[in-house]
């Protein structure tokens, strides 16, 4: 039996974007290419208004932010 050479490790192809993505520790979110990737794929995009960002750490200011409205919108009973 021949075997490919073997610098290459193995790939897979993101399920979200499908790009290459190698299997390793590595790559943490295999067989994602990206946490965003992942996420997108479990679905987390139905909640991205405070999931998703990868770049900034204002997630959690928007929701106090957005939580603190909704209590002064809501009518008070
Ligand atoms: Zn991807």
């Amino acid at each position: 039996m021949t075997r490919p050479a073997n610098d290459s490790p193995l790939e897979v192809n993101c399920p979200q974007c499908a790009k290459p993505v190698p299997w390793l520790p590595a790559s943490t979110y295999r067989p994602f290419c990206s946490k965003r990737c992942q996420q997108l794929d479990l679905g987390a995009w139905a909640d991205e208004s405070h999931r998703i960002s990868g770049e900034s750490a204002m997630d959690e200011a928007d929701i106090e932010t957005l939580l603190a409205q909704a209590d002064r919108d809501a009518p008070l009973s």
